[in-house]
């Protein structure tokens, strides 16, 4: 990973905002900027240098992750440390994420100041970081279709596995059983398995309920792999479909596919969620589609662009979202269909390739 490069950045940006470094408390951003994955972490970027403050738990871990940042093991909490040294190191104007940063956060911040320097130091330059994550490099593209490759394999073994009067929790710890075997350091977030009427549940998280002998099975799941996550739902039908479960599943997959389409650098977000819409809002099904049409997936499962109507941000190459329209009739039943999409040079390469095909079990 180039983290020389990434600190370049971040500090070419706080620049640009007015201020004379940046403290990043965020831990999927200190992960990001120097490769250290401890839970506690505060780390300090001015001018050329960059200070990493953790505790002795850490000792040996930071030293061997973050080679090229200089590390400090602190006998006081990590953020307390590394305001006491931005003080003495004569720093005065220091940003920070306004979006990671509670309000007992930034007290905790200003109090590690003497009452000289406490007034105007800290100063919210907006998500500079997230904002530089959203654009991977190759290593991380490399990361994240192996961490998409194994969701793939995972959902294959699945099609075997599923049968009526199986629970839903039974589901999602076989799959998660799998996702170990297969390397996953966990998953990217509780294992979603939504069968019969709660299909209609956009995130209906596995309960004890049974797969049903005729309905649909909805799966969403990722796994976490070298750091990256993968994120897919499939959704199959268990015993022969009635007609109209049939007609929505086909109009969902148009309008996924319609999506997965428009995808292209220059394009904007609110564009690619249209082409799904619209899809939809052609069958009447659009009220149904209750939720945005994807999101950028990373070092965290939810991060930018976010997909939605109206958004104007526009795609880049090497941005890796989903793209996830789903439809939902409350009482009766629900689909989504989410694939992994990289931005490419010229369009949208699909990292998720498993079977998107009328599925009944
Ligand atoms: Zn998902
Ligand atoms: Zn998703």
């Amino acid at each position: 990973m180039n983290f020389s490069l990434r600190k370049r950045q971040t500090a070419a940006a706080a620049k640009k905002a007015g201020v004379e470094g940046m403290l990043i408390t965020h831990l999927p951003d200190v992960r990001y900027l120097c490769g250290f994955t401890g839970s506690s972490a505060a780390l300090v970027l001015v001018g050329g240098r960059s200070v990493l403050f953790t505790d002795g738990r850490y000792t040996a871990q930071a030293k061997a992750e973050a080679p090229g940042t200089k590390v400090v093991i602190a006998t006081k909490p990590s953020v307390t440390a590394a305001c006491e040294w931005l003080e003495a190191a004569g720093v005065r104007r220091c940003g920070f994420d306004g979006a990671h940063t509670t309000v007992a956060g930034l007290e905790t911040m200003r109090k590690a100041l003497s009452a000289k320097v406490r007034r105007g130091m800290f100063v919210a330059v907006g998500p500079v970081v997230a904002r530089l994550r959203e654009v991977k490099d190759a290593e991380e593209i490399t990361k994240i279709r192996a961490a998409a490759q194994v969701g793939c394999e995972l959902f294959d073994g699945m099609l075997t596995y599923l049968e009526p009067g199986l629970t839903e929790t039974q589901v999602a710890a076989t799959l998660e059983y799998a996702a170990r075997l297969a390397g996953a350091e966990g998953m990217s977030f509780d294992t979603i398995v939504a069968s019969g009427e709660r299909s209609a549940l956009p995130h209906g998280r596995a309960t004890g309920a049974k797969l049903p002998k005729r309905g649909f099975v909805t799966l969403d799941f990722g796994v976490i792999l070298d750091g990256y996550l993968s994120d897919m739902t499939r959704t199959v039908h268990m015993g022969k479909a009635m007609p109209d479960e049939r007609d929505v599943y086909d109009s969902v997959l148009e309008a996924q596919e319609a999506a997965v389409a428009a995808v292209a650098p220059g394009v904007s977000a609110g564009e690619v969620d249209e082409a799904a819409r619209s899809v939809l809002r052609r069958v009447k099904l659009d009220t149904y589609f209750s939720h945005s049409t994807g999101h950028g997936v990373g070092l965290e499962i939810h991060e930018g662009p976010r997909l939605a109507s109206k958004q104007t941000q526009v795609l880049e190459q090497g941005m890796v979202i989903t793209i996830e329209p789903g439809v939902y009739m409350p009482g009766r039943f629900g689909l989504r269909i989410e694939d992994m999409v990289l931005v490419t040079a010229t369009g949208g390469e699909i990292l998720t390739p498993s079977v998107k095909a009328w599925v009944e079990l």
